[in-house]
């Protein structure tokens, strides 16, 4: 019997994510099973929690692998914050912030939608101004837009909401590994991030944090959390200390991977890893002013995990992306929306973010060109 699996290409993983995996991760996912109960997989857990408190940048009790992609962790954030009718304010500059504005609506917040040009991050003073104007619940942005490569100013919006009573939500599913994430200093109250990113992981786990008011905030809704598999109240059951009541069962295996991957940042060193993200980003900036290309995004807002790069005139950005992948077994990713055909997203995530793939795909794009 043929099987399809025995051919799958080696393809470098230049996108928007999923990002390559390392082996060890990849040695993780296959080792032996154990129960959920098991307290060998308990203690992996608390490591794991451990583990991502300190690639958030929190002391948040509440911090824990759900099971499903960083959508997962969005949804788990809004559904467990809002009630019908609650005000929430969302800071919009890309696809991941009109996701963010379709969630929260679909749950019955009476949402306001704060719009910025997309490739431009987000205007601190309009936030301000908006502030102003009424009182939220909830104040949410994108920190890392991977739809257009923009770094937000999330210091800067939490300090603007220090002192109110607004809970501040950040998505940071592209910054996570990538680019320092610091939560508590930010005065971040829920924050979420995927596996499939910076963090090297296969797609199926989203690492969130919920700060002590966020927590208080959740115990005191006066509905339930309208979604079963990723309330929160019941999850603490089972990932929180003291006796693990059975919820549902977690992918065993996805987590030995998150496990490793997280593990794998920390030993290389958390802010080795930022620097080297770092380094490798101004490599392919120079290998793109080599043929020409410019970046769509002023420099000081550039995501150094993700580059979205203007396709010159009379380049046919879809043809390229398919002869790299074809002939080359290398993929980037087009535009979304409103970007579509206009820009290429280069990622440079994680274990992939190394000099010698900024050079692969650099030759490849000189002979196709
Ligand atoms: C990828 C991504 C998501 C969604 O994650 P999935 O794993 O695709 O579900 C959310 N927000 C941002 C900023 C992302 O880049």
């Amino acid at each position: 019997m043929y099987n399809s699996l025995d051919d799958i290409p080696a393809t470098l993983l230049l996108g928007a994510g999923p990002s390559g995996v390392a082996p060890s991760t990849y040695h993780a996912l296959s080792k032996s099973i154990i129960g959920h109960m098991d307290p060998f997989f308990i203690r992996i857990m608390d490591e794991l929690k451990d583990g991502l408190r300190l690639l958030f940048g929190t002391r948040n009790e509440l911090t824990v692998p759900l099971s499903g992609t960083g959508s997962s962790g969005m949804e788990a954030a809004f559904v467990n914050l809002v009630e019908k009718g609650d005000k929430v304010l969302i800071l919009q500059n890309g696809v991941f912030g009109t996701r963010m504005v379709d969630v929260a609506g679909r749950l019955g917040a009476e949402v306001t939608e704060l719009a910025f040009e997309w490739g431009k991050p987000v205007d601190v003073d309009r936030v301000a101004d908006q502030l102003g104007k009424d009182r939220y619940k909830i104040v949410a942005v994108v920190f890392a837009e991977t739809s257009t490569g923009v770094r937000n100013p999330a210091k800067e919006i939490g300090d603007l909401l220090k002192g109110t009573d607004a809970l501040y939500l950040v998505d940071a599913v592209t910054a996570i590994g990538g680019i320092p994430v610091e939560a508590d200093n930010w005065g971040v109250d829920i924050c979420y991030a995927g596996g499939q990113k910076c963090l090297s992981c296969p797609p199926g786990a989203s690492p969130i944090t919920f700060s002590d008011r966020a927590v208080e905030a959740i115990k005191n809704r006066k509905t339930k959390v309208p979604n079963w598999y990723l309330d929160m109240t019941l999850l603490t059951a089972y990932w929180g200390g003291g006796t693990r009541v059975y919820h549902h069962t977690p992918p065993v295996n996805m987590m030995y991977a998150l496990y490793q991957a997280v593990y794998n940042i920390l030993e290389e060193g958390i802010d080795n890893v930022f620097a080297r993200h770092e380094r490798v980003h101004k490599h392919l900036a120079k290998g793109l002013a080599e043929i020409g290309w410019a970046f769509l995004v002023d420099e000081p807002y550039r995501l150094p995990e993700l580059n979205t790069v203007v396709v010159p005139e009379g380049v046919d950005e879809a043809a390229l992306r398919k002869r790299l992948l074809n002939e080359y077994h290398i993929e980037i990713n087009g535009g979304l929306g409103a970007l579509a055909g206009k820009i290429v997203r280069i990622g440079l995530m994680g274990y992939n973010a190394k000099e010698e793939n900024v050079d692969r795909l650099i030759t490849a794009m000189k002979e196709i060109l």
